[in-house]
């Protein structure tokens, strides 16, 4: 009846580049290299929900050597898993998820992030949950090389 996924993904972080993170830009003055706009903290929501299914992962179904996929809105990406997800016959339960950040501080953005996401998948906002931690200035995230995003997602059969 239940089913459980389990995602993460990492993204570098560089000058002159833009921030999304959960659907929304946030002011920095780094943002992530990536093939699409770079969204870690979809990319491991999305990793999760194909996980869930045993589908593969994000890299399969978005190859970043596509041209299709440059710079692409990583809430289509996620829209797209969310469409598996019902095609499968599941709902989506509950997310849990942690952006591992140095800087900026996100905790003002998070209820943004929660609601931008709730609205695209069409569950209530409180049914996703959306924390963010730095890693007291230790590892690339520490350095602020990167940026690192864990997700859980839980589906049950219709
Ligand atoms: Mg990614």
């Amino acid at each position: 009846m239940f089913r459980i996924g389990n995602g993460y993904d990492v993204h570098a972080l560089a000058e002159g580049e833009t921030l999304w993170l959960g659907g929304i830009c946030i002011p920095h003055e780094k943002g992530t290299l990536a093939h699409s706009d770079g969204d870690v903290l979809i990319h491991a929501i999305c990793d999760a929900l194909l996980g869930a299914l045993a589908l593969g992962d994000i890299g399969q179904h978005f190859p970043d050597t596509d041209p299709a996929y440059r710079n692409i809105d990583s809430k289509i990406l996620l829209k797209h898993c969310m469409k598996l997800v019902n095609q499968k016959g599941y709902d989506l339960v509950n997310i849990d998820s942690t952006i591992c950040a140095q800087r900026p501080k996100l905790k003002d953005y998070l209820p943004e992030m929660r609601q931008t996401m709730a609205a695209l998948l069409e569950l209530p906002a409180e049914n996703i949950s959306v924390k963010a931690t730095t890693t007291e200035k230790l590892g690339f995230v520490g350095r602020e090389e990167g940026m690192e995003a864990h997700a859980v997602v839980l589906l049950q059969k219709r």
